[in-house]
Order: structure tokens, then C-alpha cells, then sequence
């Protein structure tokens, strides 16, 4: 199997002049990507000293040379270990130096974070891009081979420390090519790729999937509703990836209406369940609305839907991709059958190597080639998928299990909600209860009891909020996630139930 920098100096040859990216500084056709890797990769080997096996952290926001990097590290068989820029110094330096970085590299508007980092992580050297920028003095030769560790992704930590998902060249062809089969992607496609490179939502789901089938990514630094739908409109941009809160600013902008959307064949959602409401908005503006499935440990992609079945099973996360095997388990260690939930297991060439430096939770995580997911999820009678939700978040309320997801898409079913997250707090007799934290569209005339009773009407008991907490906006993590740790976190400080 050829590595991730052969494709691209492939595609130089073969299709020179045909746009490979466009961002807001720069643009590049194959023939110049495939210049630029090969000075990166001269600079890093000159400069930098990265040879074989090195570790080079990155510290930058979505920008062209990001992309040119990730492959100028695959031609010299390093790796790369992307930074979340949105983390503090402390938490970034502990993946530096879980990792053994031996260098870094930054942009320019990371400076502040950059001089915080450097007095906590051992690196050797640190440079911006733009000091990285020469013509190569000599060939830098290929060093790169399919099962390399190629990339270090730090998972958020939702569920303790962070952990390096270790990636190889080979996990993430294998994920280009589910990509590109589950989306039917072609060179004529345009795609936006609107979550951050640091995360593998950004890389994995389109930036290597469209560069591999030589389509043209588009890539702003940061996400910004008006910006995305005035680029889909200017660039005619054909497909449209993020994660639910993503989509629902765009939804909620106030050019959505209106906006011409002709060119986009297909926004997909992933990364987080995505409430049918939103869906359904879509749906109704005559917009084609798909949702996949994905994890940092599987380079994401698992699961996609089909565009044929995207109304009709709406809310389903489809069927798995093309190269990928997936079971679903009972706690008992049986087979779940049709409609019952069980947890999801994933086996395929995407699956990454090992956990970095951990092998205790790599072979609790991965055992005899399944990869135990931690997520909750049931099959309906045609083989499509839906998530239930996630082991680590079911609440245990008076012995009965509680998936939070299930409340979460009744509470979503008012239109006036934007956002809901349900969690389990501490409960002196039920052991655990739920509670909604709950943001609502500009306008709402809801209150927390009208949502209580709403519940009463379609849960069991002990699956109704023992409280509603609303909030302006929930916490978001850096993909934009929302993040249920800092719910956990808000709820401490609130203190005693408001109820
Ligand atoms: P951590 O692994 O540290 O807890 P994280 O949840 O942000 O952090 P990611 O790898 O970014 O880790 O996200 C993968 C998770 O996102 C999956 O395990 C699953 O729980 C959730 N997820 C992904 N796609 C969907 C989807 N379509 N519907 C529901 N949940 C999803």
C-alpha cells in the first residue's frame, strides 16, 4: 500500500493544474501541493531535525500549510500529535510531553499560548510556519511505510486523562477510502472542511478523503455561520461536513432561508447525536441531511448513511462503511438482536495501532481485534443503525438504566429548544437522577415545568428531570461538542437543586 505523501506527489503528476486547496490566504493546485510537501519535508528534516518515528506537535488553527504538513510528516515516517488550541498550557504541555515531542510547530497567533507552553513541556526547538517556508536544497528521499504511527490524537478526555490514539498512514487510507465510497465523492466535488485539523473530525472526514480522490477542500480558519453559507454560495461548495452544533448555527443564521444552496449535494453530521429537529429543518428547506458515525480511535469514520435512505431514516446513523466490521454486544456477552441496544464493537483496517505508551488500556479497549467502543447503539429490522448512547453516560437511578440520549430527543422535540444535555448527579436515595440543562432559540416562552410535564407524559418516571437548569448556551468543546464534563462541572457549583 502506498503512503499518504506517494498519493499526493502521485496527484501532482496526474492532475497538476486541478485545485487541491483553498483557504483564506493561500491556494494550491496538486502541482504545488506536491512542491510544498516536499520543501516542508525538507525543512523539517534540515531545520527541525525530524527524521523516522519523531514526534512533531503542531499548535494552529485550520490554515493551508496545516495540511502540507500533515503530509510533509508522512513522507519522513514521523508523527504528528495536532494540539487542541482551545486547551490551557498545562493540559497542552502534558500531551507534548506524553507524546516526547521533539519539536513544535506553530503559527504566529498561538504566540501568547506558545510562551505559556514553553516554560511547562521539553521540547528541542520551535518554529512558525512562515520561518519554515524555502525551496528544498537536496531530495528528501521517502521514508514513510503504511503501518507507521503517523498521528498522536489526544481523546478530549471526557472519560479521565487524555489518551494518544495512535493512527497509522494505513488507518487513515483505509478511512479515506470508507469516505469516499460512504459519500460517493468525486474530483468534481468541493468540499468545506469546517472542523479543526488538530481534530480528527477535520483531517480524517474530508480533508484526506477529498485530496485522495482529487476534489478541492476549502478550508477557513475558523468557524463562522455567515462565512460558510457566503463560501457555499461563492464556491459552489458540494458538501458540507460538522458536527450538530455546527449545523444548527447554520440553520439558525439569519441568511439560511435564503441562502442558495443548489450546490450542496449532501451536509452529513457526526461526531454527536444529532437531534431529528434539526434534521427535519434541513429536511423541510428541500436539503439533503445525512448523519455517520465516527470515534479518534477509528480514523473516525464507521458508519454512514446512504443518500437514498437519509429521509426515510432519518436519525439512523446508517449502515458501517465499506471496510469496516461492526457487532453490538450485550452486558452478558451476547449477540443484541434487532432493536435491542447493545454496546458497539468495530474491527477494520481503520482501527487504530494502540493507545501511546499505554498498553493496559490498549488491551482492555482492543481484544481479539474488536475495539470496544463504549457506545450504546440498536439496529432496527433493515440493518440500520441508531446510537442509544454512551456506557459511561448511562444513569443508574434506583437500579433502573437510564440513557440519557432517550430523554434528550423528547426534550428536543420542542421547537424552541436550541440545545439539551442530560446528565446524572448524585441522589442521596435514587442513587442517581437525571437533570436537563436546556438553551433555547432567541424567543421562548417555555418554562422548566412545562418541560418536566412534557416528559411525564412519554418517560417512566425516574426518567423525568428531577430538575431543568437553563442556560444561555451550553458548554461546547473545541470541535464544538457539547461538553458534559463541564455540565458536571456547572452543576457542583450550582450547588443544591433549584427545584
Ligand atoms: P473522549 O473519547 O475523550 O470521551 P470524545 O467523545 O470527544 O472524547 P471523539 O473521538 O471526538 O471523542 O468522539 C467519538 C464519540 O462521539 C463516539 O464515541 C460517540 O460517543 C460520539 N458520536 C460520534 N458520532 C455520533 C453520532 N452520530 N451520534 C451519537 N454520538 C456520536
Amino acid at each position: 500500500m502506498h503512503t499518504m505523501d506517494e498519493w499526493i506527489h502521485k496527484r501532482g503528476e496526474i492532475t497538476p493544474e486541478r485545485m487541491a486547496i483553498i483557504g483564506e490566504s493561500h491556494q494550491f493546485t496538486y502541482q504545488e501541493l506536491s512542491q510544498k510537501v516536499e520543501e516542508m519535508a525538507w525543512m523539517f528534516k534540515s531545520k527541525l531535525h525530524i527524521g523516522k518515528g519523531d514526534r512533531l506537535a503542531i499548535l494552529s488553527q485550520n490554515r493551508e500549510e496545516y495540511m502540507i504538513a500533515y503530509f510533509a510528516v508522512a513522507q519522513l515516517g514521523a508523527i504528528i500529535v495536532p494540539l487542541n488550541v482551545r486547551l490551557t498550557a498545562a493540559e497542552l504541555a502534558f500531551q507534548v510531553n506524553d507524546s516526547g515531542a521533539k519539536a513544535l510547530l506553530y503559527e504566529q497567533e498561538m504566540e501568547a499560548l506558545y510562551e505559556e507552553l514553553s516554560d511547562l513541556a521539553n521540547f528541542e526547538n520551535a518554529y512558525f510556519f512562515s520561518e519554515l517556508i524555502g525551496k528544498a536544497q537536496g531530495d528528501v528521499g521517502h521514508h514513510g511505510k503504511s503501518d507507521d504511527p503517523f498521528i498522536i490524537c489526544y481523546t478530549s478526555g471526557t472519560t479521565g486523562k487524555p489518551k494518544g490514539a495512535v493512527l497509522t498512514q494505513e488507518n487513515m487510507f483505509w478511512n479515506a477510502i470508507n469516505n469516499q465510497h460512504a459519500l460517493d465523492l468525486t474530483s468534481d466535488d468541493r468540499t468545506l472542511v469546517i472542523l479543526p485539523l488538530f481534530h480528527i473530525g477535520g483531517v480524517g472526514l474530508f480533508a484526506l478523503p477529498t485530496l485522495l480522490t482529487g476534489g478541492t477542500m476549502l478550508i477557513p480558519r475558523a468557524f463562522d455561520p455567515e462565512q460558510v453559507i457566503e463560501w457555499i454560495e461563492q464556491y459552489q461548495i458540494t458538501v458540507v461536513m460538522g458536527v450538530p452544533t455546527i449545523h444548527n448555527s447554520i440553520r439558525q443564521s439569519p441568511s439560511f432561508e435564503k441562502a442558495d444552496f443548489k450546490s450542496v449535494r449532501w451536509f452529513y453530521s457526526g461526531g454527536a447525536p444529532c437531534p431529528k429537529e434539526l434534521i427535519q429543518a434541513y429536511l423541510d428547506r428541500g436539503l439533503r441531511f445525512g448523519q455517520g458515525f465516527g470515534m479518534t480511535e477509528t480514523a473516525p469514520t464507521v458508519f454512514m448513511i446512504a443518500k437514498e435512505d437519509c429521509e426515510r431514516k432519518a436519525g439512523s446513523i446508517g449502515k458501517p462503511v465499506t471496510f469496516c466490521d461492526v457487532r453490538l454486544m450485550k452486558e452478558d456477552g451476547t449477540p443484541a438482536q434487532p432493536g435491542e441496544v447493545g454496546e458497539l464493537l468495530i474491527r477494520g483496517p481503520n482501527v487504530m495501532k494502540e493507545y501511546w505508551g499505554l498498553p493496559d488500556e490498549t488491551a482492555s479497549t482492543i481484544r481479539d481485534g474488536w475495539l470496544y467502543s463504549g457506545d450504546l447503539a440498536r439496529q432496527d429490522d433493515e440493518g440500520f443503525f441508531y446510537i442509544a448512547g454512551r456506557k459511561k453516560d448511562m444513569i443508574i437511578s434506583g437500579g433502573e438504566n437510564i440513557y440519557p440520549l432517550e430523554v434528550e430527543q423528547h426534550i428536543n422535540e420542542f421547537r424552541e429548544v436550541s440545545e439539551v444535555a442530560v446528565i446524572g448527579v448524585a441522589d442521596d436515595k435514587w442513587g442517581e437522577v437525571p437533570v436537563a440543562f436546556v438553551s433555547f432559540h432567541r424567543t421562548q416562552s417555555l418554562q422548566k415545568d412545562d418541560i418536566q410535564a412534557y416528559c411525564r407524559q412519554r418517560l417512566a418516571r425516574y426518567k423525568v428531570p428531577k430538575d431543568v437548569i437553563i442556560m444561555s448556551e451550553l458548554p461546547k468543546n473545541a470541535t464544538g461538542k457539547i461538553d458534559k464534563k463541564a455540565i458536571h462541572k456547572h452543576w457542583m457549583t450550582l450547588g443544591v437543586s433549584e427545584s
